[in-house]
């Protein structure tokens, strides 16, 4: 029996920069159908929610997704873990892990997103001893190309496993996740003003140790940072009262939204009213348009002991790309040991860029900035657009060549591969 699928025809990204170029459209109902388009597939990717902004989950041929599978949700409270289906997204999971008396240790700017899109792409939230999403990874089932079943566990084969975490949609399908819970716990947010950029150089680490998640919002437009979120973790009735001052920086007394002139109706609440973890970790609402809707996205992740040079160095060329910009985002991610993950060996600083709906404009000015971050060996966000050379995102992973090892065993004839994987990892487009 074979599953057939609908066109894809006209389905794009979710900020509509990208088209998808596949023929076919699967959305299978059951793990058997799943594993029937799989083996039947010649060339096949999942898609998540579709929330990257370049070619990495496309393919000529078919797309998949997960989006119809039975939800499943098998929480183990002896153990700590959560098993979900490989279409879940994190708003949907968080609530009811909430309510369980569980959190995830870390979320993205937004929930909207899959669990295992995001963990695939090494997305990550920040905090400096907060790992990025995929960190809390413990397992995975894949379905390889041969339409079977693989496992792969962080106890069991800790090799394999750092290789498959961060596929990229390389390996197969990613039918469950086991999640690593801690218990469930509250958070204030609080937003400050104006911080100086000489300051935030100067204090960079006292900066961002200043509350558990700390992100650092500009728009270029002076030497200044307009916002930084804190994010803090509190205990039941603990009274806590936010310094008046941030390295001079003032606290917000109304929402604010990190782009200037948006609603912050669309943000999650400050002013440091205390509430549950998944609602404070992202900056955006589950029920509204996270971020602008209408917009391009970069970013490059880099040591973060060169955090105070590099964003010099950009301040320095802020007059090229500062009118296409609608903000940057300055976050902390600490180091990981997950073979393909953009903070693989490195504590790390992203800097991010959300730019106006303009890829002619924001490809003519990627090149500066990826040249002044280049003494930084700057690794691009997997599901963000950049135009740095394969060479020189390859020679930023020095686990690439068991990658590929690990992708050409589980699947000889490349049928997850698509142009993004052969550029990028196996260097042959
Ligand atoms: C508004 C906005 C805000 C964002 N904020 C952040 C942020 O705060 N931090 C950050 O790091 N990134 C952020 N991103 C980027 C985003 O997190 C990544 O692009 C992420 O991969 C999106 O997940 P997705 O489910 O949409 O995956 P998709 O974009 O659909 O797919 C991404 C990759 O995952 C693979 N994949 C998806 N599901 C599976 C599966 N079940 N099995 C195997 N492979 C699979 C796909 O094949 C593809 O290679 C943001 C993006 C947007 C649009």
């Amino acid at each position: 029996m074979e599953v057939e699928g609908v066109p894809v025809g006209g389905l794009t990204n979710w900020a509509g920069n990208h088209a998808y170029v596949a023929r076919t459209l699967h959305e299978p109902e059951s793990i058997e159908q799943l594993q029937e388009i799989v083996w039947n597939s010649r060339s096949l990717r999942v898609l998540g929610t579709r929330h990257s902004f370049n070619d990495i989950a496309d393919t000529a041929g078919d797309l998949l997704s997960l989006r119809r599978m039975p939800r499943v949700f098998d929480l183990d409270r002896a153990a700590g873990t959560i098993t979900v289906d490989g279409g879940v997204r994190y708003g949907e999971l968080c609530g009811p892990l909430d309510a369980a008396g569980f959190a995830l240790h870390s979320l993205a700017s937004l929930p909207h997103i899959s669990v295992a899109g995001a963990c695939a792409t090494a997305t990550h939230g920040s905090g400096d001893r907060i790992g990025n999403l995929a960190t809390a990874v413990a397992a995975l089932e894949v379905v390889t190309a041969d339409g079977e079943k693989t496992a792969f566990a962080r106890d069991r084969d800790p090799d394999a496993f750092n290789g498959a975490v961060v596929s990229l949609g390389a390996l197969g399908v990613v039918t469950s996740v086991t999640l690593e819970l801690q218990p469930t716990f509250r958070m204030r947010q609080d937003v400050y003003e104006d911080l100086a950029l000489d300051r935030v150089v100067e204090h960079f680490d006292e900066v961002t140790a200043s509350a558990d998640s700390v992100s650092l919002f500009t728009e270029w437009l002076g030497p200044t940072v307009e916002q930084v979120w804190l994010k803090r973790r509190v205990a039941d009735g603990e009274a806590f009262e936010p310094l008046p001052d941030l390295f001079g920086a003032t606290l917000a007394r109304v929402p604010l939204h990190p782009i200037r002139g948006m609603s912050a109706d669309a943000c999650t609440h400050q002013l440091g009213a205390a509430g549950p973890w998944h609602e404070r970790m992202p900056h955006f609402r589950m029920d509204h348009t996270p971020s602008a809707g209408d917009e391009l996205q970069s970013e490059y992740l880099i040591p973060r002991q060169h955090a105070g040079e590099a964003l010099l160095a950009l301040a320095a060329i802020r007059d090229r790309f500062a009118a296409l910009l609608l903000i940057t985002e300055v976050r902390t991610i600490a180091a990981d040991q997950l073979w393909m993950s953009t903070a693989f060996g490195r504590a790390s600083v992203s800097i991010h860029f959300t730019w106006q709906p303009n890829w002619d404009g924001v490809r003519a000015v990627l090149p500066a900035i990826e040249d002044v971050l280049a003494p930084f060996e700057p690794r691009p966000h997997w599901g963000k657009l950049f135009t740095m050379s394969p060479e020189a995102v390859r020679s930023s992973y020095a686990k690439l060549p068991q990658f590929v090892a690990l992708i050409e065993r589980h699947d000889p004839a490349g049928k997850f591969r698509n142009r993004f994987i052969d550029r990028y990892i196996f260097g042959s487009d």
